[in-house]
């Protein structure tokens, strides 16, 4: 995922819109860009360095939220688009925020727990000044979960007084709400359900494939599995599977939970294929779930599915997409597909603020009308001024997001 195909993608909406140059500049570059070293003391008594970033794209709408990522390709540039992605897509499903993301490039696989956890905090040392319950809320993405964001509310806490609301994606025991960690796989599901049905693919009986069997895929494999479609291609980091009749798609996500190298790869009963066999393969819906820019022009030229739902940040190249669309490709896009998250991460910071828990239920029946609203509003400006998806959700964004800068004055 890179800041260009962000920009090429809201450039396309704002040149439509006529926004005009004052906006549009205000509209491109992040507001503040905080790079940082984060060194450590390993297990073995060296030296570990790394490189730390928070990206705060634009916080017109709302105090700037975003997740945070620890991935050996995290850079500037990366993060950079991926909080501007993030002020597109709070303004989608009309949250209350801005966008950021932060990351730190590592790849954690290879550090202990301890190893982690300090790293987590030098981190939060570091960034602790630009980020807040009112001013920057981070959240878990890539390789980061509940036990990495209770290490930054811990160690914000010690700087600020108690303060849960600083970050969202947190362990229920540490003040985070229900039905989050499922969140963005069951937006993802529900969109995946809508598009289907606006196809005219009854999704009992639908076919679908994964890439990315991790926080996101899995819980929307489970979701569309438990509407009777059937997961008939999946792959991750270690590989790819094939099973024409269907995967037991609670049986996989436990092999991945027990497999150390927490892969698909190894599970019984599946045929080994590579990517390109993974990503030709003829499905009704094919949901990128893992990282940004795997589908290129060259690789959207083999795909054969009928909808593409972006789980991932970034996964399709500005080119593959308008070639997907062309062909008659629907694709939901991410700033649409993946907002279950942070959705229900506002959840999260609300209860947070207010001190008052909500049960499963409640998250759940509040989630479904936001994303559902934000998809027929997205649809409606599709089919009235017959755009792509992509296109139009970045018209609705742009929309709120430059009236919003524009009322606060510059
Ligand atoms: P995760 O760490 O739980 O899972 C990542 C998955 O990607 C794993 O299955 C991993 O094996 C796979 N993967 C990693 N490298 C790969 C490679 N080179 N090839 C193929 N697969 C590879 O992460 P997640 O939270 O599920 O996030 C997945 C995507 O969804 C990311 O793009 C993230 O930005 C996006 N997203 C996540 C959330 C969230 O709430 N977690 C919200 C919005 C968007």
């Amino acid at each position: 995922m890179s800041f260009e195909d962000t920009i090429r993608y809201l450039f396309n909406a704002t040149r439509i819109m006529d926004v005009g140059d004052r906006i549009e500049k205000l509209l491109v570059t992040p507001e503040r860009q905080v790079k940082v070293e984060v060194a450590i003391e390993m297990d073995d008594g060296s030296l570990g360095v790394y490189e730390g970033f928070r990206v705060q794209h634009n916080d017109a709408r709302g105090p700037y939220k975003g997740g945070l990522r620890f991935h050996h390709e995290v850079d500037q540039d990366e993060v950079n688009a991926l909080a501007s992605l993030m002020t597109w897509k709070t303004a989608v499903v009309g949250i209350p925020y801005g966008g950021a993301k932060g990351g730190i490039q590592v790849d954690p696989r290879g550090l202990s727990l301890a190893e982690l956890e300090r790293l987590t905090r030098k981190f939060t040392d570091k960034i602790e000044v630009v980020i807040g319950p009112q001013v920057d809320i981070p959240a878990p993405d890539v390789n980061t979960d509940g036990q990495t964001m209770a290490w930054i509310m811990d160690q914000y806490s010690k700087y600020h007084g108690y303060s849960p609301a600083v970050v969202t994606g947190k362990p229920i025991e540490l003040s985070g709400s229900q039905g989050r960690v499922a969140a963005t796989g069951r937006g993802v599901a529900l969109c995946g359900l809508w598009a289907l049905r606006d196809l005219g693919i009854d999704p009992a009986g639908a076919t679908f494939a994964v890439q990315g069997l991790g926080n996101v895929g899995s819980w929307a494999s489970r979701i569309l599995a438990d509407a009777g479609a059937r997961l008939v291609a999946v792959g991750d980091h270690g590989g790819y599977l094939h099973n024409p009749e269907g995967f037991d798609v609670e049986a996989l996500i436990a092999h991945v939970e027990e497999n150390p190298d927490r892969s698909v790869m190894g599970f019984a009963g599946a045929d080994e294929i590579d990517f390109d066999t993974f990503i030709a393969s003829e499905v009704d819906l094919m949901i990128p779930a893992a990282l940004g820019g795997v589908i290129t022009k060259p690789v959207a030229e083999t795909m054969r599915c009928k909808l593409i739902v972006e789980g991932a940040n970034g996964p399709t190249k500005p080119d593959a997409h308008d070639l997907l669309v062309e062909r008659g490709v629907m694709i939901v896009p991410d700033i649409l597909a993946n907002a279950g998250g942070v959705t229900c991460s506002y959840f999260e910071w609300v209860q947070n603020n207010q001190h008052f828990y909500w049960s499963e239920k409640d998250v759940n029946d509040r989630l479904e009308p936001i994303l559902r609203k934000a998809y027929e509003s997205v649809n409606e400006i599709a089919t009235a001024r017959k755009f792509d998806h992509r296109t139009a959700a970045f018209i609705m964004a742009v929309r709120e997001v430059g009236k919003a800068t524009v009322m606060r004055g510059i």
